[in-house]
Parts: structure tokens; sequence; C-alpha cells
């Protein structure tokens, strides 16, 4: 990675639970390319996890989040702006449904469930984007998670897949919105991966079969590939790509 593409550039990436993380791929990869990194973790269980991968990074800065606790969006942004004084790149990669209604059938999932869902992996995007708006003066690029399992049935993916559907479609609709303030909205659609979130979905070891024998290049992604195509979206070697989803799925999206 040219260590020089993203010098002076500021980026916050939520989602890191261990060394598994797609989010800590993007961590590693934009911090190879120069970026300066603010990393977060969910709560005092999960933070010594995420300890070992700060004392690797090297964030500038490194605070709790969790979306769904009042005012810790807001309070992360606001050690951005005083810290920073700005930000060029945000990437959501978290996700979250409550297991009985992410294992069950669609139409048992619990209206509470699904809008937890909901919330965590889908509209605390659109606050992300909105609290980062007004410190992308020169613009910027933020970045989703998303699976394929938002545009076609993906057997146990279940609950998530409609909630994927929505936050690729909140991608289309920010972007448009943003694109005159030169911030780009990008979701990123890896194939699978083993992590702690994956072990959630049933069945998830034959997911990774399948996607190895069908893909047509047989491989499977792992999270460096993830982050070395966000460093790439990232740059100005990509500025003026919004709006879309990136594969990036050894082509199994094309006959999956
Ligand atoms: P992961 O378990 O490593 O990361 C999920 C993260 O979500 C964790 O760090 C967790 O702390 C965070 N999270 C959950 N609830 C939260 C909350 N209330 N506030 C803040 N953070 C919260 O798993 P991952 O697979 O790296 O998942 C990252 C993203 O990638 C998710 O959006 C997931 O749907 C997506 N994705 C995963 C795969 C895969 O196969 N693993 C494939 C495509 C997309």
């Amino acid at each position: 990675m040219d260590n020089k593409l993203l010098s002076g550039k500021k980026a916050l990436i939520i989602g890191i639970a261990n060394e598994s993380s797609i989010a800590y791929g993007c961590a590693k990869m934009l911090k190879s390319a120069g970026a300066d990194i603010a990393i977060t973790y969910l709560n005092e269980k999960a933070k010594p996890f995420v300890d070992k991968i700060a004392t690797e990074l090297q964030p500038s800065i490194y605070s709790r989040c969790d979306v769904t606790i009042e005012h810790d969006l807001e309070n992360l942004f606001s050690e951005i702006n005083q810290k920073w004084q700005g930000i060029d790149i945000v990437i959501h990669s978290i996700a979250f449904a409550p297991k009985k209604d992410l294992h069950g059938s669609i139409i048992d999932s619990s209206k509470e469930g699904f809008l937890l869902a909901m919330d965590i992996s889908c509209h605390s995007f659109l606050r992300m984007a909105k609290l980062a708006k007004p410190l992308m003066k020169n613009g910027g690029t933020l970045f989703a998670m998303s699976f394929y399992g938002a545009v076609k049935v993906v057997e146990n993916y279940n609950l998530m897949g409609p909630v994927k559907a929505a936050l690729e479609s909140c991608v289309r609709y920010m972007a448009v919105e943003l694109g005159t303030h030169k911030i780009r909205v990008i979701a990123i659609s890896p194939g699978p991966v083993k992590t702690r979130a994956a072990s959630g979905i049933d069945e998830f070891d034959q997911l990774l079969e399948r996607a190895q024998q069908k893909a047509p290049m047989h491989t499977l992604v792992d999270v460096i590939d993830v982050g070395s195509m966000v460093t790439y979206l990232a740059s100005d070697y990509a500025k003026n790509i919004t709006g879309d989803t990136i594969y990036i799925d050894a082509g199994y999206h094309l006959i999956g």
C-alpha cells in the first residue's frame, strides 16, 4: 500500500470487535495508506479485545461508541471536531439483530427485534452522516457494509436481508443529497467472512463453502481485501464514484 495515498486524511472506523472484524481490515489498510484514524469499542466487555488493536494501530482517537446509547455518537463526533476540526472518511461496519428474530422465520420477527436491527444496522448510518456532514468541509467519503442478501434471498440471512436492502437504498439517497457537498456515499458488499457477527447466522460454514465453490474465482474474501478496496475508494482515484454498491466477492454475485 502506498503509504502516502491518504496522508493528511482523517478516518473514523466504527465496528472493530477483534482482528477478524471487517472494520479491523479497513482501519489497518487506511492507516497503512497514511490516514490518521479514530476507532471505537462497543462497551467495557468488548474493550480488552479492541485494546490490542489500538496498541497495534495507534489511533489518534479511541472512544466508546454504542449507537443505541443516547449521545454516544454526538460525543464521538464532538471529540473528533475538537481533535481534528474535520473528517474525510467514515466507515460504518456494524450490524445487529436479536438472535430469536434472526433465526426464526422472517414473518415471525418481532416488531421490536426488527426495529432494533434497522436502528443499529441502518438508521445509525444516517445519524453518522448527519454528524459528519458539517465536519466534511472539503468533501469526504462515507462507507457502509452490506451483503448480497440485500438483493437476493440468501438462506438463513433472514431479517438482515431487508435491513441491508434499506441500507443500500439509503446509500443511493444519501449520495444524491450529499453530492453537491462533495461527500460520496458507498456501500461495500463483501462475500462471507468468518467474523463474530457472522457466527450469529445459522449454517454460516455452509454459506462460506457455497461462496467458494460457486464464485468464478473460487476464492474467499478476507478483511484486508475489503480494507484495500475502501482505501482506494476513499482516495482521489475514485473521486467520481458515489451511490454504488461495490461487490468484493470473487464474482459470486454474478451467478449466485
Ligand atoms: P464483527 O462482529 O466483527 O463486527 C460487527 C460490529 O458491530 C462489532 O464490532 C460490534 O461491536 C458492532 N456493533 C453491534 N452493535 C452495535 C451498537 N449498538 N453500536 C455500535 N457498534 C455495534 O462482524 P463483521 O462481519 O466484521 O461485521 C461488520 C459489518 O460487515 C456488518 O455490517 C456486517 O453485516 C457486514 N458484513 C459482514 C459480512 C460477513 O460475512 N462477515 C459480509 C458482508 C457484510
